[in-house]
């Protein structure tokens, strides 16, 4: 079977990227200031990009409900939003309204079981939810703090630790379905500011014309399958990687496929009897389908191996890697650690398992007249270093900071000024993490000597140098950046993550 990516380094076992990711991201880091810009901007884009209800027929005003804000797609970013947008202050008088596709899933009970979608979710993330209480909901149902991480590659010895003295958590691993229901509790709490409509999808938007005439709406049209028709005066485009917004806009996506899948799985691991942990593997689509497809003991096997194997090592490397850590040691007695091995895993969850293709994309526009886009509709990242939803919070926390002063301002909801302030400062963060992600993904995908050199230098020099390993940490902390981490001897839900095929 031909495989079309084939990262030369099979199992680089390493949640380590989500480290890297924030030096990086931190050199990377842009600098906050923004403003208005001067650019043009065409709001009615024209051309087979364009939706297929593109300037369709509109209604006479009046005729449809009209809201302040409509957010089309619940996940967990267009939900969070529409949470966000209902509890601000300066909006309170606002109508809005979240559309979601699929059907309400809001157990009342929380499943004994751990569901296999679960996401690293950072402080920063936290203390946005907590603005408006859902962090307080995921605590009281299920949630895991972790407090170390190491990472480590499948090609050499090199490591890193990242831990801190007083045990602060680093960040939390909770299952997305905790994380949903918390935000759709948020959002029952408020129903008489945000109403929600489950079982309804968009199937057309009609944007409205630069120079009003007197039959034209002003407003956004949004057409749902049902038949209804509603108006708004900004489309919070919130409907994930393939979204309809950002098609119907014409705004470009630009976007690559890894040739890679990420496996997902509950793990039991031997250690401990009630350890339980969330295994991402990602990996050639081939190898994915053949570990989602082989038997539960042959799956418990290769995932062992991964973890144990040595067979990617080269003597040079190793060499070569044991004569720099030599040298660091004696510059920096107390710049090495022991590295604490990897989990044996025992079984895992019938049923867990699950394959995702993974890609990056990233839209060239996140707002235009009436729209903006938050998520995965503006961008998309490979999910080695658990950024995706914490970068979708991002741009939530941002977006309501400036919708809210515009509301403040007595200024329209839907004006580009403001959109473009959110585009701005959003942009330069998100463009900057992806690259850095993009970057380790790459890095980490191949056994060529000189990198597999490079990266063991790499992660031997910052594990030894405590004021960059504490930059990383401060970074990934303040902000989005969670990597990966070895949470063992937690007793609940740890997380692991393996870049790498075979
Ligand atoms: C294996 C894996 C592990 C990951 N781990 C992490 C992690 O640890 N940390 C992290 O931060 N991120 C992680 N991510 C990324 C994270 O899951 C995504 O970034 C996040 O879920 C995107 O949320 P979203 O709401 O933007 O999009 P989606 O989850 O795609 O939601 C879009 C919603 O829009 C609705 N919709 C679509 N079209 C319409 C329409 N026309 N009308 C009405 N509704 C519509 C859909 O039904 C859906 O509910 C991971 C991703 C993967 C694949």
């Amino acid at each position: 079977m031909s495989t079309p990516f084939r990262p030369l380094c099979p199992n680089t076992r390493l949640p380590l990227v989500k480290a890297i990711s924030a030096i990086m991201a931190a050199l990377l880091s842009p600098i906050r200031s923004f403003g208005p810009r001067c650019r043009k901007r065409l709001c009615l884009p024209a051309g087979p990009s364009a939706g297929p209800s593109w300037r369709g027929s509109v209604r006479p005003r009046g005729s449809t409900a009209v809201y302040d804000v409509v957010v089309a797609g619940g996940g967990l970013v267009g939900t969070a939003m529409a949470a966000a947008l209902g509890h601000d202050v300066h909006l309170r008088d606002k109508k809005i309204l979240l559309l979601e596709a699929r059907p309400r899933k809001m157990s009342e009970q929380l499943p004994k079981s751990y569901s296999n979608r679960v996401s690293a979710i950072t402080t920063g993330s936290t203390t946005f939810l907590s603005s408006f209480g859902a962090w307080e909901d995921i605590c009281s149902m299920r949630v895991k703090p972790f407090r170390r991480m190491q990472v480590w590659d499948a090609c050499s010895e090199a490591m890193i630790i990242f831990d801190k003295d007083n045990m602060e958590d680093m960040g939390y691993i909770v299952e997305n379905n905790v994380i949903l229901s918390a935000l759709t509790k948020q959002l029952d709490a408020i129903s008489d500011r945000v109403e929600v409509l489950y079982k309804s999808r968009a199937v057309g938007y009609t944007w409205p014309f630069h120079y009003q005439t007197s039959d034209s709406s002003p407003w956004v049209q949004i057409d749902l399958a049902d038949g209804r028709r509603l108006q708004t005066k900004l489309l919070i485009g919130a409907d994930g990687q393939n979204s309809m917004v950002r098609r119907a806009a014409g705004i470009k996506n630009i976007q690559y496929r890894y040739d890679q899948s990420a496996v997902v799985a509950t793990l039991h691991l031997s250690e401990l009897s009630d350890t339980v942990s969330s295994l991402v593997w990602s990996t050639s689509h081939e190898h994915a389908i053949r570990l989602q497809s082989m038997d539960e003991e042959s799956f418990v096997d290769s995932i062992n191996s991964a973890f144990w194997s040595n067979a990617n090592h080269s003597d040079f490397i190793d060499t070569a890697g044991s004569i720099f850590r030599s040298a660091v040691s004696l510059l920096m007695p107390s710049g090495t650690a022991a590295r604490q091995l990897p989990p044996s895993v025992a079984k895992v969850d019938p049923k867990s398992r699950a394959v995702f293709p993974l890609g990056l994309g990233h839209a060239t526009e996140y707002v235009q007249h009436r729209v903006a886009l938050i998520g995965d509709a503006a961008h998309r990242v490979h999910p080695l270093a658990g950024q995706g939803v914490n970068m979708g919070f991002g741009d939530i926390a941002c977006l309501t900071h400036h919708l809210s002063n515009a509301a403040f301002n007595g200024k329209d909801l839907g004006s580009l000024k403001h959109l473009l302030e959110y585009e701005a400062e959003r942009q330069r963060y998100n463009l900057s993490l992806m690259a850095a992600i993009d970057l380790l993904k790459r890095l980490y995908s191949t056994s060529i000597t000189p990198f597999v050199l490079l990266r063991t230098w790499g992660l031997q020099a910052t594990n030894a140098i405590p004021p960059v390993k504490e930059q990383i940490m401060a970074f990934a902390m303040r902000l989005a950046a969670n990597f990966l981490l070895e949470c063992q001897r937690l007793p609940d839900l740890a997380q692991y993550w393996m870049l790498g095929t075979v």
